[in-house]
């Protein structure tokens, strides 16, 4: 023993919980004593250490999703980045089944139940930042798939400009739903109206409904909301929401007898279930000049009033009443970090419609350079001297982070004629862009000349 140094802590002496990277977990879903009964076992167990991996793995790239197909063969593992599905390394059998097990317990649910779908919530937290995680189990033919759902619990988007929202188009924007301005666009505010707001189901609309009621002048207007209480949006302050019971037959007109009481100034509907709910907001748009928000799923602004148009409301009272649409399509941006300058090909520019001269560079998603390009490192051995540096900001993705493309239809009489007689989208869009409103493709490509995106990210998400 003399002379010698105390031996570091060998790591069998270390329990599970205590290895691995500080990813802390929080047992949820049960009673306190349940979930504190449920987190000291999941401790004991390996399968923490390949789920704090797994998350530290998955929070650093800022994931927000994990499926995991569970079979014979072991666990196959991928993560949602960005919208964008990404392979994480796969398990053994035995290992992955300790971690989907540690993973359901975490969630107070039953790890020896592979066949029927089950559904739970546990938390953690990693380098100073809390997240949720919801977890659905559910039997496969082959065996067990997992899908969990991330959440940065202190995340919250507040404003046009994080969106993504360029200036002016706030400003058209803002006019449009009625937003008190000052100077000389004071009386150019709108005071009636019905604005939509929509998105493809890939994304983007309990955001930008939260963020764009956000940005109208709710404070000083009167507003109520109806609600399907079957599926409640999350709240937008100071908004009185009221719920109709759509699954009794019910919609907005059974509600408005008593909301009219109130005398409110601006109703917000986030789904229209029906035709008479559609005709009777218009109704009271064009007769007592009120203001009406809903929102739609559709591909773009074209298509969001083709939606409304197909739950056969009275045409001309609708084309009356629609002032603007909104419409929102997800891309990723560009690590900062990594991305890479290139002199685009003129026919690419003209490609783009930008005019030459305009922009001297655009930007590509890192590359590796290509084999022996590198300058040979004498601190490497043979062989390794082509590894290329991985980008600790993107984790070699190329893109960090998600943006908007906004679409903005500021609706013009031909517009409306065109809702009245031919409601065709290629005929509104040929309109629309007519009247100066910029199209999806358009307001990306500004993206791409500024750098922020790429031209092969602008394609992917416009397909
Ligand atoms: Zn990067």
């Amino acid at each position: 023993m003399f002379g010698k140094k105390k031996k570091e802590t060998p790591q069998e002496e270390l329990a599970p919980h205590e290895m691995g990277p500080p990813v802390e977990f929080k047992a949820k879903g049960g009673t306190e004593t349940q979930n504190q009964a449920n987190l000291i076992q999941v401790r004991q167990s390996m399968g923490i250490v390949f789920a704090k991996e797994m998350y530290a793995e998955c929070l650093f790239k800022a994931a927000d999703r994990i499926l995991m197909d569970l079979s014979r063969e072991g666990l196959a593992r991928r993560c949602d980045i960005d919208g964008v599905w990404h392979a994480l390394p796969p398990l053994d059998l035995q290992s992955g089944m300790l971690l989907v097990d540690v993973l359901k317990k975490l969630a107070n649910l039953n790890p020896a139940d592979r066949k029927s779908q089950q559904h739970g919530e546990f938390a953690c937290s990693f380098r100073d930042k809390h997240y949720a995680s919801d977890i659905t189990s559910q039997g496969t033919p082959t065996g067990e798939r997992i899908l969990i759902k991330i959440r940065d619990v202190k995340k919250k988007w507040t404003s046009l400009t994080e969106i993504g929202m360029r200036e002016k188009m706030q400003h058209q924007y803002k006019l449009l739903v009625g937003r008190h301005m000052e100077g000389e666009d004071a009386d150019k505010s709108l005071k009636r109206g019905l604005f939509v707001y929509s998105a493809p189901p890939a994304g983007g609309l309990t955001t930008l409904w939260t963020v764009g009621l956000g940005a109208t002048d709710r404070y000083m207007r009167d507003f109520v909301g109806f609600e399907d209480k079957a599926r409640r949006e999350p709240e937008v302050e100071n908004i009185e929401v009221y719920e109709y019971d759509a699954a009794a037959g019910q919609d907005v007109t059974t509600l408005l007898p008593k909301v009219l009481l109130k005398q409110p100034e601006v109703f917000v509907a986030p789904e229209l279930p029906n035709a008479a709910s559609l005709n009777a907001l218009c109704d009271l748009i064009n007769n007592e000049e009120h203001m009406a928000f809903t929102s739609v799923r559709a591909k773009d602004t074209a298509e969001a009033l083709l939606r409304l148009l197909a739950l056969k409301p009275k045409a001309d009272s609708f084309a009356q009443a629609v002032t603007g649409v909104l419409n929102v399509r997800l891309i990723r941006k560009l690590c900062e970090a990594c991305k890479q300058p290139y002199q685009p090909h003129p026919q690419l520019l003209q490609r783009l419609g930008i005019p030459p001269g305009r922009v001297a560079q655009l930007y590509q998603e890192w590359q590796p350079p290509p084999p022996g390009s590198l300058p040979p490192d004498p601190k490497k051995k043979k062989g390794e001297e082509e590894e290329p540096q991985i980008c600790q900001i993107c984790g070699g993705l190329g893109y960090r982070g998600r943006t908007g493309i906004f679409e903005l239809m500021v609706i013009n009489d031909a517009i409306r004629q065109a809702l009245v007689r031919q409601p065709d989208p290629n005929v509104i869009r040929q309109l629309s862009k007519q009247a100066g409103n910029r199209s999806l493709l358009e307001e990306g490509i500004l993206l791409v000349a500024q750098g922020i995106t790429s031209v092969v990210e602008l394609q992917r998400v416009m397909k």
